[in-house]
């Protein structure tokens, strides 16, 4: 008899972005005449199309890989190389990071579950609330945690709560963690991390012995210079943490599909006999074994990013969002409402009107405006009473949901 992970059994069945489809869908077939002016707002995916270098450097791989002379097969799991050395250069300068240290992959998204493959049983994970449902999830499914309570809160999990008080950045914990998830900027609150509350981290993670999990999909977004990009420009991060980057988001590649782990040959967990082993040594392994590449085209479009005609397509596309992220903002404070969020990143993040909770004002929304938004409940129970508007959108769409929100919330 063969039997099943138990721990799936686990999940919670309403997961978020089925529950928003299916209330958008009995709205359409009940209100027919009202479906064509649904704007959606709510699922994190950009809508502008791919910069032109990538889709020049895609094209010419594929003609590439027509020719007997240039065809290629199976490349390295790892990566190819041409592609590691140009993020190290371009993303990582300064800051000790090493081409063999960079690990391409097809998704941020798979890169944060399959991380937990390297880790044992028994550690404390520290996870924010709210947060990215997919830390929480693959936790769940490798069986880190007990059972969900009646709000949703997997026991076993220490959740960091992150509120209008401490500005949506998770306060360093009394108690003790082994891993942390951090992610800024942050999806769904589109909050960032100043230097000094990063230094707060790395100092907690090396006191603790713990390993931080930074999660930097929305690098791109960040306008001030004083916020940091990426961990390792923290002092001590190289030993305690292993960051995640993406494509999606900057190069518009959530369709395309590339990202990458910095893991620097630093980082170090026990053995539990009383030795210490590199991670770096368990995600090779791991990498070469579960997965076979990234592919060529894709590679060759990443890297095309980093070209000039690249870095100056993709700052208009972060420019073209972070214009949308600006007018959000601007429509929802004029309404009163609290807005956080919309300044580093594309996410605008909205307190709901007094007495209000988070799937009233999903309702409200949908059916007096044809807005669809993201309930903040559904990224953890500290959500609850906000809601998180996207700003991957057109332009003409962004003004008109600013267009139709006074007169629903005035
Ligand atoms: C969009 C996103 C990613 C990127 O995921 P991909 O699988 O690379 O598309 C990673 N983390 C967060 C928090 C995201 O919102």
């Amino acid at each position: 008899m063969a039997t099943l992970n138990a721990n799936f059994l686990k999940l919670k069945a309403g997961y978020l972005f089925p529950e928003i489809a299916r209330r958008v869908r009995t709205y359409s077939e009940a209100k027919p005449e009202l479906a064509a002016r649904i704007i959606r707002c709510g699922i994190g995916d950009v809508t502008e199309p791919l910069p032109t270098a990538a889709i020049r450097a895609m094209h010419a791989a594929v003609d590439e890989l027509a020719c007997r002379e240039t065809f290629k097969g199976y490349g390295p799991e790892q990566g190819y190389e041409f592609l590691r050395q140009a993020i190290v250069d371009n993303q990582f300068a300064g800051l000790g990071i090493a081409a063999d240290e960079v690990f391409i992959s097809d998704g941020s998204k798979c890169d944060t579950g399959n991380i937990l493959d390297i880790f044992g049983k028994g550690n404390i994970i520290a996870i924010t609330d709210p947060v990215y449902p997919v830390y929480v999830d693959t936790n769940v499914m490798a069986g880190n945690t007990g059972d969900a309570d009646a709000r949703g809160a997997f026991g076993g999990l220490l959740y960091l709560p992150c509120n209008a008080a401490n500005g949506f950045v998770a306060d360093v914990p009394q108690a003790h963690a082994d891993i942390i998830y951090l992610c800024f900027p942050n999806n769904p609150t589109g909050a960032v991390a100043t230097r000094g509350q990063l230094e707060a981290w790395v100092a907690y993670a090396r006191a603790n012995d713990a390993i931080i999990l930074f999660d930097a999909a929305y690098e791109a977004f960040i306008q001030d210079p004083a916020i940091p990009r990426s961990i390792f420009e923290i002092e001590g991060a190289r030993d305690c943490a292993i960051e995640f980057r993406s494509f999606s988001k900057n190069g518009g590649f959530t369709g395309v599909r590339c990202a990458y782990v910095v893991m620097p040959k630093s980082v170090t967990a026990s053995d539990g006999m009383g030795g210490r082993v590199p991670l770096h040594q368990l995600w090779s392994r791991r990498h070469s074994t579960k997965f076979n590449g990234a592919s060529y085209p894709v590679q060759m479009a990443a890297a095309a990013i980093f070209s000039d005609d690249g870095k100056a397509q993709v700052a208009a596309l972060i420019d073209h969002y972070m214009g949308n992220a600006k007018l959000l903002r601007e429509a929802c404070a004029s309404a009163g409402l609290p807005v956080y969020g919309g300044v580093n990143a594309p996410y605008v993040w909205v307190g709901c009107p007094a007495g209000l909770s988070s799937w009233d004002m999903f309702d409200k929304m949908l059916s007096e405006a044809q807005v669809v938004i993201t309930p903040g409940s559904g990224f953890g129970s500290a959500g609850e009473g906000y809601f998180r508007i996207s700003s991957f959108n057109s332009r003409a769409n962004v003004e008109e949901v600013c267009r139709r929100l006074p007169a629903l919330v005035g």
